[in-house]
């Protein structure tokens, strides 16, 4: 049989392994293997011709398999120096992996050296991992006899005829579907990281469990280098940044929404009317929209059925309400309220408005995960035969966006699944159109077969920060449902009433989302543009604040958010204060400059200053700012 491996043609005999076509493609150190879009372990038998890939540790599929292994080593560690553990469920993904056990005594971080050590052993000694396959009935003695309860219960949930994996490394077994490593001996370096409480299947009325969190790497080196990046990530945490600038705060009276400090509410205008101006070059028009409607647009937008336990509703006038989740239904509703030609098409709704989804208190993480945002959302209506056209334009707008906070980012196509709606031709020339889109604009992507939602397939973007960690942002949604359950219709040329398709594309996704990975991206040293303050004028003694005064207005009159610092302190404590506040420039200035009207002028993040006419700066500065510069001084060399 031949298979494909990175483009080369291998022949492998009956019965030989993914493993066996690893060694014959000659890749390093393979993980595992993917064949038709399944994971499959090195040990398993080629099963079809065609395309392989083996999954090394470059390829997140083959580190979740890395992972995976390795949260059974550290139950296996776990077991052997805590007699009597119970081991519930030990996810893992591409970053890391956790176990949820029952232990005897409560765990800290001072009991990770030995869970480490003890792993390690279990790594060096490369026990081969073993799939067995056996009846409920045998796998319940297994488990039962092990005084493994949870265990117990996951199997007691399966169908009685069900057939069971197991899988047996050395004396340790455990309750799994796979796929693994071949063996313990990859996992060279392990890091536990903490530890947390956790309901027993998410259950508030079931024992809490102790889930340790912990992640792997084939190489020391390689740990080290994740180790460094969660340092940084912590000291550019967006929650901490935040309260240090001033930005937002929360607060336990309203969970899951942020309070917007002045600094932060400039920030989020910023964002906010940069994606104005663009979508305003592209033909969108904004509108507004209620945020509380009654429950016949929801029925009507399925929202009620389908979505209603992620909405926020309230009693108003003896009768239930809800507020929007999203911005759709208001858009479609504005849509039918006007006779459309097919000349009037694409039309694009576009709406900044508030909304809300209800997300668990557990789950809510800063600006990452809120319950009140807002999105640059907008609303496509167009004819099937612009639905190439109208993709091409978003990803247009997307490369614009994105390029000016200078983010990359990689794009995923998810396709037709099993149930659908619509025609099939419909679909397989809107994916056809989406592809070549995204061909045209010169974008590699990965293909997710059978991942698009029932009602269209959809472009996914994810956007690669500083630190090199992927963000979901943008989605380029197709949808042939929504203007059908609207009952939406324009007249086309010969007369005959025809129904649009429907886009639905943001690009920030939810603002307040962008704004803090913005945060962590740029570790608060936003370019110049972003800043909530552009320039901060330093007087070097008592007699030049009124020269400080004077700059600082002339600065404000042309637009610039300039402040000056006339507190009574040295100037190297003004100056400290200023770089703490990430001010992308410090202007000082003594006698000289106020006898000649320049400014001594400081880049954030540089030694030397330069001495400039006051005008010079500030006609520079707000070129800088016009232009959104990416980069400090860009047009300061010119002045
Ligand atoms: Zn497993
Ligand atoms: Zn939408």
């Amino acid at each position: 049989m031949d298979v494909q491996v990175d483009g080369k043609e291998i022949a492998v005999a009956a019965g030989a392994s993914y493993g066996d076509a690893a060694r014959l493609a000659q890749v390093q150190e393979p993980l595992a293997a993917r064949q038709n879009g399944e994971i499959r372990e090195l040990g398993q038998p080629v099963t079809d011709a065609g395309q392989v890939d083996i999954l090394t540790f470059a390829d997140p599929d083959g580190r979740t398999v890395f992972h995976h292994t390795s949260t059974h080593i550290m139950a296996q560690a776990v077991r052997r120096l805590y007699p009597g553990a119970r081991l519930a469920i030990g996810p893992a993904d591409p970053d890391g992996f956790f176990y949820d056990m029952e232990l005897p005594r409560q765990l800290g971080p001072e009991d990770f050296a030995a869970i480490e050590a003890e792993m390690a052993k279990i790594a060096a000694a490369d026990y081969p991992v073993v799939r067995e396959v056996i009846s409920r009935q045998a796998a319940i003695e297994l488990f039962s006899a092990l005084g493994e309860t949870y265990k117990l219960e996951i199997i007691e949930r399966l169908p009685e005829d069900a057939q069971i994996s197991i899988y047996r490394q050395g004396e340790f077994v455990d309750l799994c579907r796979g796929p693994h490593l071949a063996s313990t001996g990859p996992v060279k370096a392990v890091k536990l990281l903490s530890v947390a409480g956790a309901y027993w299947a998410g259950d508030e009325s079931r024992p809490m469990l102790q889930r340790l969190y912990g992640t792997s790497f084939p190489s020391e080196a390689g740990l080290e280098a994740h180790l460094r990046l969660l340092e940084e990530a912590k000291r550019r945490d967006h929650r901490r940044l935040g309260r240090e600038l001033d930005l937002f705060t929360f607060h336990d009276v309203a969970p899951g929404f942020a309070f917007w400090q002045p600094n932060g509410t400039i920030l989020y205008h910023e964002l906010e009317q940069f994606s104005r101006e663009v979508q305003q070059r592209y033909g969108y028009q904004e509108v507004m929209t209620p945020w509380i409607f009654r429950p016949d647009l929801w029925q009507t937008s399925g929202h009620w059925g389908h979505y209603k336990e992620n909405m926020f509703v309230v009693e108003s006038e003896d009768e239930v309400v809800a507020l929007k989740p999203m911005n759709c239904p208001g858009h479609c509703l504005m849509f039918s309220e006007s006779v459309r030609s097919y000349r009037d098409l694409p039309i694009k709704f576009a709406e900044y408005g508030p909304l809300s989804r209800f997300e668990r208190s557990g789950t809510l993480h800063g600006l990452l995960r809120v319950r009140g945002f807002h999105q640059d959302d907008a609303h496509i209506f167009l004819r099937e035969d612009q639905i190439g056209a109208g993709i091409a334009e978003v990803l247009e707008i997307i490369s614009v966006i994105y390029g000016a906070f200078g983010l990359q980012y990689r794009v995923e196509l998810s396709t037709r699944p099993e149930e659908f709606l619509g025609e099939i031709e419909l679909w397989n020339r809107a994916e056809g159109e989406l592809a070549a889109a995204l061909d045209r604009a010169g974008l590699t992507y990965r293909v997710n077969e059978g991942d698009g939602a029932f009602y269209g397939p959809k472009i996914d973007v994810h956007v690669i920060d500083a630190l090199g960690r992927n963000w979901q942002c943008a989605t380029v949604q197709l949808d042939f449902q929504f203007p059908l359950r609207f009952e939406l219709e324009y007249r086309d040329q010969d007369g005959k009433a025809k129904r649009p398709v429907m886009v639905h594309r943001a690009i920030f996704g939810s603002i307040e989302r962008f704004l803090g990975i913005l945060v962590e991206h740029f570790a608060g040293a936003f370019p110049t543009w972003l800043s909530p303050q552009q320039a901060r004028v330093l007087p070097v003694s008592d007699r030049h604040a009124a020269y400080a005064q004077e700059v600082e207005a002339v600065l404000r009159a042309r637009g610039i958010r300039a402040g000056s610092d006339l507190r009574d302190e040295k100037l190297g404590y003004k100056i400290r204060a200023a770089q703490t506040d990430k001010v992308p420039y410090l202007l000082v200035v003594g006698d000289r400059e106020a006898a000649d009207g320049t400014v001594s002028v400081r880049a954030r993040g540089e030694q030397a200053s330069r001495t400039l006419p006051q005008a010079a700066f500030g006609q520079a500065l707000e070129q800088e700012v016009r232009t959104r510069a990416l980069r400090l001084g860009a047009h300061l060399l010119e002045a």
